[in-house]
């Protein structure tokens, strides 16, 4: 039979490249810890309307990307493509702020996009974001990349760079829209499609474009930052001012806009200098009237996701996990042994030791090669003699070295078998 395959774009994470996921969740839950946010975890799909009316209609996420479907109610679905729509929507129906007007939320999850899968880009990807709701000032922004750029420096990463810029406010925008469409019409003809699409409807878009002929266009274009407000320039220079002063190196990338519609004022992204590829391991920004413009109270906000794969395969070069030892792998034979195997087993369990059965029943001699290649720090044997005798033995690997302890003393033995377990596992380390 045709085997079945998984999905396009999407992808397994076995256990072998997971330790390296738990690692990085680990690291990032402590330093979003330390910070005092908290989690939040919002429903894989929500109805469309979120989607169009939250991120925008003329979005390549709204346009092309959205896993939208009917479901057998006939409601239309859509996959998450991102993830602060749903807090927002969350926020907004549980009358968050009327606990504490300020809200450090994180949260973690997959993320559909229907996307042209390569290196760095799938359908189903995951991203950790952080919103810090209800703060207009400059230095919740500039706490939101410290945090980002935190989690990057905890992992040892180097070689990254955060681009920012203002993309003021709404009626900036409107005046900068208008000298930009000017300046394109001129250069219609050479545009990309989707670029043409945009002229109309939403060119400031098009500075997100991809297509390099489009980019090369856009060199000459006027740039938004001549069109800000006093406001949105001064709330740009503190920001700037506080990353100075949190010593975070940044780039003023004057044509960075971001790809959803509901940013105002700061943008940002931080990119690795390493790959060619995708480069874009994080992405965020100001959006201060998302929450009014979703039936919400007038909130500002400011938040950013980063995209885990992309983190992860950076990680990978700059942490080294290696495979964690099994602590003791119990070798037994016979019905009785099996039975007193399986007491130990729930014993060391509860002592917190990592314990592995065997479950083959094969001959010791394999049991034990097994216990090798499991890397266990000591197997513990019980055939049919020991019962007799009333013992197991307790077979060191590494040392070649075994005792035989009685079976009714086994646990008050056990802070023994513990010490020696971290002796053997230290010896294990300089081997
Ligand atoms: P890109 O320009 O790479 O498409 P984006 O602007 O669409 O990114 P955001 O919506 O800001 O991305 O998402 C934040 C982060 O999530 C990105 O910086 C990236 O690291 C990650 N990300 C986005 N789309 C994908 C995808 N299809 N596969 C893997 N990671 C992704
Ligand atoms: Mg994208």
């Amino acid at each position: 039979m045709a085997k079945i395959q998984a999905t396009r774009g999407t992808k397994d994470i076995l256990p072998s490249e997971l330790k390296y996921w738990q690692f990085v969740h680990n690291k990032i839950y402590k330093i979003l810890q330390c910070a005092n946010y908290q989690e939040i975890r919002t429903p894989i799909f929500e109805n469309s309307n979120l989607y169009d009316r939250g991120i925008g209609a003329d979005t390549d996420i709204v346009n092309k990307e959205m896993y939208r479907f009917r479901d057998r109610s006939n409601r239309d679905i859509t996959l998450r493509p991102e993830g602060t729509a749903g807090v927002v929507r969350a926020f907004i129906e549980n009358r968050m702020d009327s606990h504490d007007k300020l809200q450090r939320l994180w949260y973690n999850g997959a993320m559909f996009r229907y996307e042209r899968p390569q290196s760095g880009r799938q359908r189903q990807f995951h991203q950790l974001g952080i919103e810090l709701i209800g703060s207009a000032d400059a230095r919740a922004d500039s706490e939101v990349i410290h945090l980002a750029m935190t989690i990057f420096n905890d992992l040892n990463l180097k070689n990254l760079q955060l681009n920012i810029n203002s993309i003021g406010k709404i009626e900036d925008r409107n005046i900068y829209q208008a000298k930009l469409s000017d300046y394109l019409e001129r250069y219609y003809d050479d545009l990309d499609r989707d670029s043409q699409n945009r002229l109309s409807s939403n060119p400031i878009r098009i500075l997100d474009s991809k297509n390099i002929h489009t980019q090369q266009i856009l060199d000459g274009a006027p740039i938004i930052s001549d069109c800000l407000s006093i406001e949105s320039q001064q709330h740009f220079d503190n920001v700037c001012n506080y990353l100075a002063i949190l010593a975070i190196p940044y780039t003023i990338n004057k044509k960075l806009v971001r790809g959803l519609d509901y940013y105002n004022d700061t943008a940002f992204e931080i990119k690795t200098l390493n790959s060619l590829g995708q480069d874009t391991v994080c992405g965020g920004g100001r959006y201060d009237s998302l929450i009014e413009q979703m039936g919400g109270p007038k909130t500002p906000a400011v938040g950013c996701a980063i995209g885990l794969e992309r983190l992860l395969t950076l990680a990978k070069d700059t942490v080294n996990l290696p495979d964690e030892p099994v602590n003791f792998y119990i070798a037994t034979q016979g019905s009785a042994a099996n039975k007193t195997g399986m007491t130990i087993m729930k014993f060391l369990h509860q002592q917190s030791c990592t314990v592995e059965l065997d479950l083959n029943s094969k001959t010791f001699s394999k049991q034990i090669k097994q216990a090798n290649k499991k890397k266990a720090i000591a197997c513990i044997i019980i055939g049919e003699q020991e019962i007799q005798q009333g013992n197991v033995i307790i077979k060191w690997m590494l040392k070649q070295e075994q005792e035989n302890i009685p079976i009714t003393q086994f646990k008050e033995r056990i802070s023994y078998l513990k010490k020696k377990l971290l002796f053997m596992q230290s010896f294990q380390i300089i081997k």
